[in-house]
């Protein structure tokens, strides 16, 4: 006989995390229709919504739409709701999901359907079954109908009555319940889909967003397939989920809001808009982006949890202590024209609108992501007819009436308009045209011939636009920066009709915008930065409470100096990881040293030859003479200690040089992602007499780790020696920023050789040698400036001052293990 199947999809509305989750709307459609639409995909007799009495009347119409039937019983009492309902089916197998997974697996659902009835058919049959390693919320139960009724029949535990498995599987002295690992198709057990935080409905909105609607017919939804919703969890989009923190308060102007939902729409990330945002110009604001294509549910009031981990834009002028705290426990922090004290929390800073020099260092400035108006003036206007006077906000200075009163009095024919937030108050000066703020000003900017503004977005969108512009100045840096982008401005101080007709007058009235007039894209910016990585100390290996003073921020990468050990290390970067492939030594290398790494060959084993001689010394013949070249590449190193009388072994992540190693030096070596490598199976020995690393070192991201093995298989009273670039030579020191800058991607730590003793005594090494390396008069300051020629007396003396006050670029630090 041809057994019956139910599918059974368990719904409240009365949840305690997140209320009414099954009604929550995931493009266009609620939580609970995804799930009955993918469950609708699994082939079965009967389709049942089983919910409680006081959800049925707000869940049948649903239910009804998607081809289910709709059953009401128990709230509490989950196992007896189903029992009811399966007495009143008279089927075999139930096929039980829940409501707040709308990611089902349909395909793993009729798979694991279909492995139940196998075994059924063979008289193997069990009671339950079910998938393992799906991700969290992507799986279903199959539970046979007739077990379920007398496991029911059988407990009375309050916990096997809330839920509906435990009846069976915590039963299983009664039960044979499988538990299947999952086909690898589906198998990833890492992942979440289940929706039972808002920080989980969050992620559910990014996966559709990330996926679209799938459409079957042009009526018809499709449910997601395995590979797409794999896909989507793990892409950079809802890995990275992108959540922008505008500035919605009064005062503050609405500059921040209109450029953060703008960048959203592209990178279609979340806004977060609390509810007690004081900015009336809220709602008209949203409702001219939703029509540009926002989504509705990328307008947050809440912000996600650490399940949910974002990478947090700011573009709100000056974050509170407590908000700097908050995002920068997030996953990243971005910050867009920060302006409060609280830079040093932030992995990024990019700045947009020019701000002065002696300010803090940003990232990256670049006005070519203002976004420029599309309607700009013909011509120059000579005579000046229409003036807006636009101050923004609450005007909180009171610049507008004394602005409005001396432009009257200098221009009596012009037809002046003042934007103001609180028309009221203005409603005595009748000569003047008031009116609230304006939808999409930038665009509107150039029909007047004057703007008079303050410092900010509004005063370059108006020179953009043609306009001639006169800046108020409120404070002494206004000032300044008015001076430095070559503004017409008005002093701080009071504002009158005599210091009116001097900006007028001023050559700079229509500012030349010494500016970029190239349009980025905010947004592709912010995508590439939020798929940037923050890096942890690599030595400590967590994110201090504090964070760790900027040393230097350059375009692609951020540094720090950790406060715990001391080393610098690169805490942020958004350039694309390296690898370590046959062209890092040839192509790469020949571009940055002008010949390939084996064209230099010889000369590298010079150098390594002096360096094989100071561990010698140092080693004092008192072990055995096994050497380790962590790192060789095609093993210069492992050539000059063999001509010394060591024995060489060698290791390194490049195949191809371990494979010239071994078959054309015929040295031992093996292929490894130090510290990843057992030396005594590699190798057979447990203990080396000395270990190098020659610039390897600063491409580790976990020194910890590197270091600790490096301790475990050198000897007692061995010697670890390694090369790196100096973070207290000449060219760090006259120029850290410019250092940094064109510090090679891939090195993650700099060593500064009088730190290096404290980093290197964690791991039980004494310094013996430090020896500076690298000399280069030439990037002395005192040589730069006066051209001093190789031979000179100038240049003999300060290359001796830099050996003799070791500032060479590179260093070699040579460490004892102690006893
Ligand atoms: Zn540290």
């Amino acid at each position: 006989m041809k057994t019956k199947r139910a599918v059974i999809v368990q719904c409240r509305l009365s949840s305690s995390r997140l209320p009414g989750k099954a009604l929550k709307i995931l493009g266009e459609k609620t939580v609970l229709a995804w799930v009955l639409t993918s469950m609708k995909k699994v082939k079965a007799d009967k389709y049942f919504v089983a919910t409680d009495h006081e959800s049925y009347e707000t869940l049948k119409p649903i239910c009804k739409k998607n081809g289910f039937d709709c059953f009401a019983g128990d709230l509490n009492d989950v196992l007896k709701r189903f029992c009811d309902l399966i007495k009143t089916l008279k089927v075999d197998t139930i096929i039980r999901a829940t409501a707040d997974n709308p990611f089902l697996f349909y395909e793993a659902a009729q798979a694991s359907l279909d492995e139940f009835e196998e075994r059924r058919k063979q008289k193997k049959g069990c009671a339950y079954f079910t998938f393992t390693g799906l991700p969290h919320g992507s799986g279903v139960e199959i539970i046979d109908a007739q077990s379920l009724l007398e496991a029911a029949a059988q407990t009375d535990n309050p916990y096997d009555h809330e839920h509906v498995g435990p009846a069976l599987y915590n039963h299983k002295e009664n039960f044979k319940c499988e538990f299947v690992k999952a086909p690898s198709r589906f198998y990833n057990p890492e992942l979440r889909t289940t929706i039972d935080t808002y920080s989980d409905y969050l992620r559910a909105v990014s996966i559709v967003n990330y996926l679209g609607i799938p459409k079957e017919s042009r009526k018809k939804w499709a449910p997601y397939t395995t590979e797409q919703i794999l896909d989507a969890c793990k892409s950079d989009f809802v890995q990275n989920p992108i959540v922008y923190v505008p500035s919605v308060t009064k005062g503050q102007g609405t500059g921040h809001l209109h450029r953060c939902l703008s960048a959203a729409i592209f990178t279609k990330g979340f806004v977060y808009i609390p509810k007690d945002s004081t900015l009336a110009e809220i709602p008209q604001i949203l409702d001219e982006y939703y029509q540009k294509g926002l989504n509705k549910n990328q307008i947050i009031e809440e912000l996600p949890d650490q399940t949910f981990a974002p990478v947090i834009v700011t573009d709100c002028f000056k974050m509170t202590q407590a908000q700097s705290q908050a995002f920068y426990k997030c996953k990243k922090l971005i910050s867009i024209d920060e302006g409060s004290d609280f830079t040093q929390n932030c992995d990024y800073l990019l700045d947009i609108i020019p701000s002065y020099d002696c300010e803090r260092l940003p990232n990256t400035f670049d006005t070519s992501y203002i976004e420029k108006p599309v309607n700009v003036k013909n011509t120059k206007s000579l005579n000046i007819e229409k003036v807006l006077v636009c101050i923004g906000g609450e005007d909180p200075a009171g610049l507008t009436v004394p602005a409005v009163r001396s432009l009257a009095r200098v221009l009596p024919g012009a037809q002046i308009t003042a934007i103001v937030s609180n028309l009221d108050k203005y409603r005595d000066m009748v000569q003047i045209n008031f009116i609230p703020p304006v939808e999409n000003l930038k665009e509107k900017i150039n029909e007047y011939d004057l703007v008079v503004t303050h410092y900010g977005l509004t005063a370059f969108e108006a020179a953009f636009a043609g306009c001639a512009v006169i800046m108020l100045a409120t404070t002494k840096l206004h000032e300044k920066l008015a001076q430095k982008y070559d503004f017409a401005y008005i002093p701080q101080g009071k504002i009158d009709s005599v210091k009116m007709q001097q900006a007028l007058e001023s050559q700079k009235l229509h500012p030349a915008l010494q500016l970029s007039h190239e349009q980025k894209s905010l947004g592709e910016c912010i995508n590439k930065l939020a798929a940037g990585t923050r890096l942890l100390c690599p030595v400590c290996r967590s994110l201090p409470e504090v964070p760790d003073p900027v040393i230097s921020r350059n375009a692609g990468r951020t540094y720090r100096r950790c406060r715990s050990c001391g080393i610098v290390y690169m805490s942020f970067t958004a350039e694309e990881e390296m690898e370590y492939k046959k062209s890092y030594f040839f192509e790469d290398y020949k571009k940055q040293y002008g010949k390939t790494y084996q064209e230099d060959f010889d000369s590298i084993k010079k150098q390594c030859e002096r360096r094989i001689q100071n561990i010698k010394m140092l080693e004092q013949g008192q072990g055995g003479k096994n050497y380790l070249d962590i790192g060789c590449a095609y093993g210069p190193s492992l050539a000059a200690a063999m001509d010394n009388d060591l024995n060489p072994f060698g290791t390194d992540i490049s195949e191809d040089a371990v494979q010239y190693v071994k078959n054309e030096l015929h040295f031992p070596a093996c292929c490894s992602a130090f510290p990843d490598m057992d030396s005594e199976k590699e190798f057979g020995i447990s203990k080396f007499d000395c270990i190098s690393m020659w610039y390897v070192i600063e491409h580790f991201k976990d020194l910890d780790g590197v270091l600790s093995k490096v301790s475990q298989i050198l000897r007692d009273g061995g010697i670890f020696a390694f090369a790196t670039p100096s973070g207290e030579g000449v060219s760090a020191k006259s120029n850290p920023d410019h250092f940094y800058t064109i510090s090679p991607i891939d090195h993650y730590s700099i060593w500064e050789p009088h730190r290096a003793q404290k980093i290197l005594g964690r791991y039980g090494f004494e310094v013996v040698k430090i020896v500076s390396t690298g000399h280069h008069p030439e990037r002395f300051p005192a040589i730069k400036d006066s051209n001093a020629p190789k031979d000179s007396m100038k240049w003999k003396f300060i290359d001796k001052y830099s050996k003799l006050m070791q500032l060479g670029d590179t260093v070699e630090i040579y460490c004892r293990k102690r006893k």
